[in-house]
């Protein structure tokens, strides 16, 4: 196995994240696979928001007053980041129905 450091791969781009979510696709099963088990907790006692802190899809977003996040399931990559993030395990998390959800077309 070789350690050297190639200085070629030094010379590869990496297109922006909004710019490879778009080789995504996505069939929408038309019912959320995530939601918030107890939508008081996130109000009371979350100060942190790591749902949307990880996730790499701008699914959760936090509004100001009372109201549970707002979850945009239809965007979901299904990487499952929120569902370990939350410390207060409010997260639920399924796969979408069969048939429904991502598919990548680059592995
Ligand atoms: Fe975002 Fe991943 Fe959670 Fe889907 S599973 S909402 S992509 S963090």
């Amino acid at each position: 196995m070789s350690t050297q450091h190639d200085d070629a791969d030094d010379d590869v781009e990496n297109p922006p994240l909004e710019d490879r979510l778009y080789t995504v696709k996505y069939s929408d099963s038309g019912e959320s696979h995530l939601d918030v088990t107890i939508p008081g907790i996130c109000a009371e006692k979350c100060t942190t928001y790591a749902c949307q802190e990880v996730c790499p899809a701008d699914v959760w977003e936090v509004p100001d007053g009372d109201e549970p996040p707002h979850i945009a399931y239809e965007n979901c990559l299904e990487c499952g980041s929120c569902r370990w993030a939350c410390s207060h395990g409010n997260v639920e998390w399924e796969y979408p129905e069969t048939g429904n959800g991502v598919s990548y077309k680059f592995g």
